[in-house]
């Protein structure tokens, strides 16, 4: 069973995928860590967007490997060094890339067709799985993200202007719901899931109730 759950940034995916699985007894995936891992890879070796042919290259000669808590790339766990604010921005930009995303649709094909999987991204209910079992649409106005974001970041001390970390979100969105390929929109035959006043725990149970419904079906 493939569960796809696609939604822009900071609208809880992770945690509600994350949740959703172990309380499934699935695997997650988390196609954003693949998009990012690239990202990483790219910036490194400083290949610039318009590099398609040696993104492509690059991504079909990665060893990228998702781990319960994160993502290696070869032997080096990346799960940290993905998650600045600086590869948030560039795996947007490289990810509007279509020899980027045609390597990492192979990738994450063939992990949800080996796996009962919660998947989450932002085309796997319009694109990479258009016939998954259930799909989720989770979203959060701008606001209430850049919001739990500001948290986050000062919780884990790195103290940032709320402005800034709006602007962030907003860039994001823009650049993966007006991208030519792929780019974010709700699949018609997906649920939504609008997190704005939801805890944690009120999302994850949404989730559930749409699980169990398409189980029912
Ligand atoms: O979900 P996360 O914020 O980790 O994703 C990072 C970036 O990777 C997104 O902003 C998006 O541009 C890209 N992405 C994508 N398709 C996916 C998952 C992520 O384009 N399925």
């Amino acid at each position: 069973m493939i569960i796809a759950i696609d939604g822009p940034a900071g609208a809880g995916k992770s945690t509600i995928s994350r949740l959703l699985a172990e309380r499934l007894g699935f695997v997650r995936i988390d196609t954003g860590a693949l998009y990012r891992a690239v990202a990483l890879a790219a910036t490194r070796r400083g290949l610039p967007v318009e590099a398609s042919d040696a993104l492509g290259d690059l991504v079909r000669g990665l060893d990228l490997t998702l781990t319960p808590d994160g993502i290696r790339l070869g032997d080096e766990d990346v799960s940290t060094a993905i998650r600045t604010p600086e590869i948030s921005l560039a795996a947007s930009r490289y990810s509007a890339v279509p020899a980027v995303r045609d390597g990492l649709m192979d990738l994450q094909r063939r992990l949800g067709r080996t796996n009962d999987a919660v998947m989450d991204g932002r085309d796997i209910g319009t694109v990479v799985f258009p016939d998954a079992d259930a799909k989720i649409y989770l979203t959060a106005s701008a606001d209430e993200r850049a919001r739990r974001r500001h948290r986050e970041l000062e919780a884990s001390g790195h103290a940032a202007d709320f402005a800034v970390v709006l602007h962030e979100i907003e860039a994001r969105d823009h650049q993966d719901m007006t991208r030519a390929i792929a780019p974010l929109r709700q699949a018609e035959d997906a649920v939504v899931v609008d997190a704005t006043t939801l805890d944690i725990h009120g999302a994850v149970e949404a989730c559930l109730r749409v699980v169990e419904a398409a189980r029912g079906r």
